[in-house]
């Protein structure tokens, strides 16, 4: 169960550019909310200032109604999912989707169990004792996706996940994208610039432009307006 809400939330970088000017936004428990926008605009900084990967310079985060601007990103009970999934390449599959959860100190039979249960519903069990080269471009997407499900976290981060698989893999892991946010019930938050992407998976979408939120709201309302 997770509420995100994102009040006022402004972002200026040290340089003086104002990447974030105020956003206020509100994701419901499960909701998958796709945020859309011309390159530039401040999506990735907004899921960065989210993760708590960059600080916010003003406005407030809110988890489950709990003030988060000050967490560390560790902390926060979030995790993302990139474009390149950045897998650890000397370690097996299984070593990768358990690396987390080890240096929080999880017991090793939780570990193992988790590692187990997220493989397979990944359609990964087969494949906990290869190495990242020795996967398709599709596997490696899913691990990386296992990395983050494995860590059971309050809120998912996408980051144009999708966007260095091929057309036809593409359309693959999106429904499989949807089916585990949905089946999962974790509160999300996916950044993509691909329209087809944003309408199949969007609960709400968020169309940002220079810093702010220009619209906001269903495929079918958005997209039936002139
Ligand atoms: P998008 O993800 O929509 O392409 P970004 O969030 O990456 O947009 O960037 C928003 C704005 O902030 C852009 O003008 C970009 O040049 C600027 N920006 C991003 N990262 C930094 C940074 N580390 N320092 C200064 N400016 C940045
Ligand atoms: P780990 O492999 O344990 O995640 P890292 O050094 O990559 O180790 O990150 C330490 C912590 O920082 C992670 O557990 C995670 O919570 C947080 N973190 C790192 N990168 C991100 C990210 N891109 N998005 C969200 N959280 C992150």
């Amino acid at each position: 169960m997770a509420t995100l809400r994102l009040d006022g939330i402004r972002k200026r970088y040290p340089n003086g550019m104002t990447a974030l000017h105020g956003i206020d936004l509100s994701v419901a428990d499960g909701e998958l909310i796709v945020v859309v926008g011309p390159s530039g605009c401040g999506k990735s900084t907004l899921l960065r200032t989210v993760a708590g990967l960059e600080s916010i310079s003003d406005g407030e985060l809110m988890i489950n109604e709990q003030r988060v601007n000050a967490l560390e990103p560790a902390e926060r009970d979030i995790a993302m999912v990139f474009q390149n999934y950045a897998l650890y390449p000397h370690m097996s599959v299984f070593e990768n989707m358990a690396y987390a959860l080890k240096n929080r100190g999880t017991p090793k039979d939780e570990i193992r169990r988790r590692v187990t249960d997220t493989a397979r519903l990944l359609d990964l069990a087969e494949l906990l004792d290869r190495r990242p080269r020795q996967l398709s471009g599709g596997q490696r997407q899913r691990v990386a996706m296992g990395r983050a499900i494995v860590r059971e976290p309050q809120v998912f981060l996408f980051d144009e996940p999708l966007s260095n698989l091929d057309a036809k893999l593409r359309v693959q892991m999106r429904l499989e994208i949807r089916r585990l946010q949905k089946r999962l019930g974790i509160t999300s938050v996916y950044v993509t610039h691909d329209q087809v992407e944003a309408m199949t998976l969007a609960d709400r979408l968020v169309v940002m432009n220079g810093g702010h939120v220009e619209q906001c709201g269903t495929p079918m309302m958005l997209y039936a307006q002139p």
